[in-house]
C-alpha cells in the first residue's frame, strides 16, 4: 500500500484553500492526508474543515480566536504562525492573499519540502529573498496559477528541465483572457464603473485580481512570477489574449515548435497537479468536451490602453524591489478605485508616479521586502492625496 501525501494548508479558508480541499475530497483519504491547517481569523469554517479531515496541528493567526478553536478541536494542536504548519507535512499549499504568506513560502523551501505556490507576493514582490532558498536539498516550488502550472507542465519534456537551464526554450508565451474591457480604448474606459470592472468574462475571482484583470496588471505581474519561477530573460516572455481562457499558456521551443496546455478554467487542476507532482491526480477537473468547443482565438494585447502590463515588464526588468514597489503601488491604486476615488485610467498613472520615484535597491531579507511595500504604499498614498487635492 502506498503511504498518503501528507498536505498542509496555508489560508485554508480562502478560494484556494477551499478548492484543495475539494480536490482532497475527491482524491480520498488512501492519496492524501490533511495534516495541518491554517488560517488568519476565519475560525468556523476552519472548524467545520478540521472535523471533517483531522489534522494534528492548525494555525489561527488571530490570537483572541485562538482559545475558542482549541475549545472546539480538543486534542489538536493550536499554534500562532501558519509557518508552523510546514513540519508534519511532505507537501504545503500557499493560499494565503499578501505579505503573510511569504513566511510560509520561506519556511516550506528551508525545510526542504514541495511548495505548491498561490501567493504571488513571495515571487513578485520578494523575488530576491525566495530564490536562494529554492536551491535547498528537496525544495520544490510548483506554481499554482492557471499560467505557470501551464508553462510548468510545457517544459516538463524539455531538455534542462530538470537543472532550471531551459536550453531549447525559445520563449514563453502566456495567455491573457483580455478582462471586460477588451477591444475599448483608453477614452472609453475613463468613465467605466466598478461593477463593469468586476465583471470578469471567463474566470470568478476576488475583487483586487479582477480588476487586476482589467488593467492587464495581473498578465504583468504573471510575466515577472514566470521570469523568477522559470528564470526565463524578459525578452523571451510575450502575452497574448485569449478571450476563452482554455489554452492556459504556451512554450516555443527553438525547432519552431510550439506546446500548449488547454482545460476548461478550473483552479482545481493546478492545485491537484501541485498536489500530485510529479505524478498527476485521477479526477479530471477541467476536462474539454471537443463537441461543445467550437473555437479558440487569439489576438495580441493592446500597450496602448493596458499600460499596467508595459509597466510590469519595466519593473521587472529593473529587478530588486522594484516589483515589490509596482505591485504595493497598485494595490492603494486599485482600492481607492474600488472606493469610488479615481477612475479606471488612473490605475496605471498612480502606478507610474510611485515607480518614478524608485531607486535602486536589492531587499536581501523578508524585512527589506515589507519595508519596499511600505514606503511604496506611502508614496501611492500620496499621490492619491495629491490628485484629490485638484
Ligand atoms: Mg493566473
Amino acid at each position: 500500500m502506498v503511504t498518503p501525501t501528507r498536505v498542509a494548508i496555508a489560508g485554508c479558508t480562502g478560494s484556494i484553500g477551499r478548492q484543495t480541499l475539494e480536490v482532497i475530497r475527491a482524491e480520498g483519504p488512501e492519496r492524501y492526508n490533511v495534516v495541518a491547517l491554517g488560517v488568519g481569523s476565519s475560525i468556523e469554517l476552519l472548524i467545520q474543515q478540521a472535523r471533517e479531515f483531522g489534522p494534528s496541528v492548525v494555525a489561527v493567526a488571530d490570537e483572541s480566536r485562538r482559545a475558542e478553536v482549541a475549545t472546539a478541536l480538543p486534542g489538536v494542536e493550536v499554534v500562532a504562525d501558519q509557518a508552523d504548519l510546514v513540519g508534519p507535512a511532505d507537501v504545503v499549499i500557499n493560499g494565503v492573499v499578501g505579505f503573510a504568506g511569504l513566511s510560509v513560502t520561506v519556511e516550506t523551501l528551508r525545510a526542504g519540502k514541495r511548495l505548491g505556490l498561490a501567493n504571488k507576493e513571495s515571487l513578485i514582490a520578494a523575488g530576491p529573498v525566495v530564490q536562494p532558498l529554492r536551491a535547498t536539498p528537496g525544495a520544490e516550488l510548483v506554481p499554482v496559477d492557471s499560467e505557470h502550472c501551464a508553462v510548468h507542465q510545457c517544459l516538463r519534456s524539455s531538455e534542462g528541465f530538470a537543472d532550471g537551464a531551459h536550453r531549447e526554450v525559445a520563449r514563453i508565451v502566456l495567455t491573457a483572457s483580455g478582462g471586460p474591457f477588451r477591444g475599448r480604448n483608453a477614452a472609453q474606459l475613463a468613465t467605466v464603473t466598478v461593477e463593469q470592472a468586476l465583471a470578469h468574462p471567463t474566470w470568478s475571482m476576488g475583487p483586487k485580481i479582477t480588476i487586476d484583470s482589467s488593467t492587464l496588471m495581473n498578465k504583468g505581474l504573471e510575466v515577472i512570477e514566470a521570469h523568477e519561477l522559470f528564470g526565463v530573460p524578459y525578452d523571451q516572455i510575450d502575452v497574448v489574449v485569449h478571450p476563452q481562457s482554455v489554452v492556459h499558456s504556451m512554450v516555443e521551443f527553438t525547432d519552431g515548435s510550439t506546446i500548449a496546455q488547454l482545460s476548461m478554467p478550473d483552479m482545481r487542476l493546478p492545485i491537484g497537479y501541485a498536489l500530485g507532482y510529479p505524478d498527476r491526480i485521477t479526477t479530471p477537473f477541467g476536462r474539454i468536451d471537443w463537441s461543445t468547443l467550437s473555437r479558440l482565438d487569439f489576438e495580441p494585447p493592446d500597450h496602448e490602453t493596458f499600460r499596467c502590463l508595459n509597466l510590469a515588464y519595466e519593473a521587472g526588468r529593473v529587478g530588486g524591489a522594484a516589483p515589490a514597489w509596482l505591485s504595493a503601488a497598485n494595490e492603494v491604486a486599485v482600492e481607492a478605485f474600488l472606493a469610488g476615488l479615481i477612475n479606471w485610467n488612473q490605475i496605471a498613472d498612480v502606478c507610474v508616479a510611485v515607480l518614478d520615484e524608485y531607486d535602486v535597491a536589492v531587499p536581501g531579507t523578508v524585512g527589506d521586502v515589507i519595508a519596499a511595500d511600505d514606503m511604496a504604499r506611502r508614496l501611492a498614498s500620496e499621490v492619491l492625496e495629491r490628485r484629490m487635492a485638484k
